[in-house]
């Protein structure tokens, strides 16, 4: 016979976030009188090392068989408090939460009501708690090896870092070469390297690397499978060792390879934006504006004449499709600021006479160096000059900026000789491809969301695919790097353990029930159930089932339905909220 629930229940103060509004002894009180509670405390901080400790303690001392912890949301602590009853002997499928920060302190300004509330949630996390079932974890068998989508700077610097470790690598490029866009710069700032210092040597590792197999002209066709265990079509040349340099010149034929490996890592960087969308500063009309990546070239080439004259005054535009909600890209592009005072000092060098202004909004330069690379860049003689360009316009050879000073809240016109505008940077055109074939959700700014913006930054929601570079969101190639070795070292981790955990609160079908009318196939965002061809039921692929219980909701025939989300939990919890 299964033994009654004893139920141990845990408010948290999190310091102020939750006392302030709430009265935590009050609930904790409160929930000592609920049915099957043997214990109920309140903590200040039940995530530290302290709290876990008394929940530990109060399983073995209380013989509790269920654990409730009200106090943030899971997708903080659930990992936390799950380890602490597994490590006093409770099957960590036995805690439930009450989130009372998120969905009550922190959303309410009344303390009486939110305490009220969190009365209600903790009384209906202990309904569900009692009703709770062991569940049990299960493990599969990583296949050694990591698909790296992007050969530009992140790209090659994840792979190489996999490489090391002793793992086979396949980088998949979707032009004929690597670099990435880091290949179309002249020096990188706020060093003034000359770029190729900096990208030669990575590629000369990357080609020579025994571990690492290239894809250039090369595509991602198809992905399935799941973490520890996917297969990647990837349609293109493979080249490795010194055919890199070869590819122009073979008469190889693209074709499509299959890749057994454990991680994916998507590096595919960005794409720049187009001032076409932006007809008032007249890109594409005037031959005396150009791009930031065009006065890249031409300071490579020391040439900045136009129309075979000498600038005698240059002007520089921050923030072009950036910051900008005409274009619809509200977000900062983190590296503008930096290569245009980067590129105002090497025109400022080269043209000594010039006249080098920058217009801004701000000037944001929040990297290692770049505060003071922004005082050597005024030292040097470039003026900054805060102001919002409306228009340009066409004046004989020059051009003439339209412009409010926003300092003195005066119109100004400003000639010049060449306008640089220093374009951001916008998600890739392929992304939407990429986020259906991966299941890889975007966020609002259209880049790829990572799993958590603090605490899991490299992870995506589909376990084993990490994001490294500006695939994820602009950055600079210090923060780039920084994030291609997360990355690495996270798409390491099953591959060195040689088995990941599957998540066991899964989609559970009732064969009985089902009529095979496969509503769950359709409505699965991760793939998880198919039809069995035989027998005409679902069948779900537990280690592809993130629990999201779209399934359990659309099924017509109730067939299907969630571990930890059964309909007897959940009415349980309703009836403890509206009783
Ligand atoms: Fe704060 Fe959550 Fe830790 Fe409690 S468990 S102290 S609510 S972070
Ligand atoms: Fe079976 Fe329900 Fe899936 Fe239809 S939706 S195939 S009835 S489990
Ligand atoms: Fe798919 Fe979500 Fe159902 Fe799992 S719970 S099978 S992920 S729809």
């Amino acid at each position: 016979m299964e033994p009654q629930p004893r139920i141990g229940v845990y408010i948290c103060h999190c310091g102020v976030n939750i006392s302030a509004m709430v009265d935590v002894e009050q609930v904790a009180e409160f929930a000592a009188t609920l049915p099957s509670v043997a214990v109920a405390r309140d903590y200040l901080y039940m995530c530290s090392d302290p709290g876990q400790a008394l929940i530990r303690q109060d399983i073995e001392e209380h013989r509790l068989n269920r654990v409730v912890v009200a106090s943030c949301s899971p997708r903080m602590h659930e990992p936390t408090f799950r380890g602490a009853a597994q490590q006093a002997g409770l099957n960590p499928y036995l805690v439930e939460m009450a989130n009372i920060r998120e969905q009550c302190s922190w959303v309410h300004s009344d303390r009486e009501k939110a305490t009220e509330k969190a009365k209600l949630l903790v009384a209906s996390a202990v309904a569900k708690a009692a009703l709770l079932e062991p569940l049990e974890e299960r493990e599969v068998e990583v296949t050694p090896g990591v698909v790296v989508i992007g050969g530009g700077i992140a790209g090659m610097v994840a792979a190489l870092d996999v490489a090391d470790a002793g793992f086979p690598v396949y980088l998949v490029e979707k032009s004929d070469h690597l670099g990435g866009r880091v290949a179309d710069l002249n020096r990188v700032f706020p060093t003034l390297e000359p770029v190729t210092d900096l990208l030669e040597p990575l590629i000369e590792r990357v080609r020579s690397h025994p571990n690492v197999t290239v894809f250039l002209n090369a595509q991602v066709a198809g992905v399935e499978g799941y973490v520890g265990n996917f297969e990647v079509a990837v349609s293109g040349f493979r080249v490795s060792g010194s055919r890199l340099n070869e590819l122009e010149t073979s008469n190889l034929k693209p074709e499509t390879h299959r890749l057994n490996i454990g991680s994916i890592i998507v590096a595919t960087g960005y794409d720049v934006f187009d001032p076409h969308r932006k007809p008032e500063y007249g890109y594409g009309q005037y031959p005396n504006v150009i791009t930031s990546l065009e006065m890249e070239r031409r300071l490579a080439e020391g040439n900045l004449a136009v129309d075979g004259r000498t600038p005698q005054s240059v002007a520089f535009i921050q923030c072009v499709g950036s910051r900008d909600a005409q274009v619809g890209n509200l977000y900062c592009s983190r590296v503008c600021c930096m290569y245009t005072a980067k590129q105002a000092q090497l025109v400022q060098e080269l043209l000594p006479e010039a006249r080098v202004t920058v217009f801004f909004i701000d000037v944001r330069t929040f990297g290692k160096g770049g505060e003071e690379f922004y005082d050597e860049a005024r030292a040097k003689g470039v003026r900054y000059r805060r102001g919002n360009i409306s228009e340009i316009i066409r004046r004989g050879d020059r051009v003439v900026l339209l412009a409010e000073d926003t300092l003195l809240r005066q119109p100004i016109e400003f000639e010049a000789d060449l306008v640089v505008l220093a374009v951001g940077m916008e998600p890739r055109s392929d992304t939407a491809a990429l986020s259906s074939l991966l299941k890889l959700p975007r966020s609002a700014d259209g880049f790829f969301m990572e799993c958590h913006p603090k605490l899991r930054p490299v992870d995506t929601v589909v376990d084993g695919v990490f994001l490294a570079g500006c695939c994820q969101g602009p950055k600079d190639i210090p923060d780039t790097i920084a994030q291609a070795k997360a990355a690495a070292s996270s798409a390491l981790i099953p591959l060195i353990r040689g088995a990941v955990q599957v998540e066991a609160a899964t989609a559970v079908v009732d064969v009985e029930e089902c009529a095979g009318c496969g509503t769950c196939v359709e409505v699965c965002p991760y793939g998880a159930p198919a039809l069995d061809p035989y027998l005409n039921v679902s069948v779900v692929n537990a280690v592809l089932c993130k629990g999201c219980g779209a399934c359990a909701s659309a099924c017509p025939s109730k067939a299907i339905h969630l571990q930890r989300f059964t309909p007897g939990q959940i009415l349980a919890q309703v009836e403890a909220l509206v009783e």
